[in-house]
């Protein structure tokens, strides 16, 4: 059973291996389809195939809106065709993307497109680099007292 009151979920090729609750439709493009190539993502499909997955197509209008809104977001370079269907999709249907891809979730909050992180990851969580301001070695934890040991010059916290 499925409720068309709810919005759809657009399913990225990441969101095929994470159990979701269908309790709405469930879409997706064709590429993702296509990156689906072992035969642990062809049994995923057929699951999903029977929960009703509908895939779609997005129009040409939809994919120029979305190419025109990742070259404001400065995303263009890094949203892959994949990206750009799925955006374009959701765009047209007022679904909510499930991914957990940076780049796409960038775009969709540029277009108000609702997105479902998948890792409960926080888009605008910020990465931090620590960096010897001496010979420039990155650390994944701070060292002792902020000092390098390698040259013995203090690590900075960088704001990537
Ligand atoms: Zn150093």
């Amino acid at each position: 059973m499925t409720n068309d009151s709810l919005p759809a979920l657009i399913l990225d090729t990441s969101a095929f291996f994470i159990s979701i609750p269908v309790t709405g439709k469930i879409m997706t493009v064709p590429r993702v389809i296509a990156e689906l190539k072992d035969l642990k993502g062809k049994a995923r499909l057929e699951v999903l195939l029977s929960q009703g997955l509908i895939i779609s197509e997005p129009d040409q209008k939809s994919l120029m809106t979305v190419r025109n809104a990742a070259t404001k977001s400065g995303d263009g370079y890094v949203l892959s065709e994949t990206d750009t269907d799925l955006l374009a999709l959701a765009f047209e249907v007022h679904g909510v993307i499930c991914t957990d891809d940076f780049a796409l979730q960038n775009t969709a909050q540029y277009l108000n497109i609702d997105v479902h992180p998948m890792m409960q990851k926080k888009p605008e969580m910020r990465i931090w680099k620590l960096r010897c301001s001496g010979c420039g070695k990155y650390y994944d934890v701070m060292p002792a007292d902020s000092i390098c040991p390698i040259c013995g010059l203090q690590v900075r916290r960088k704001n990537k």
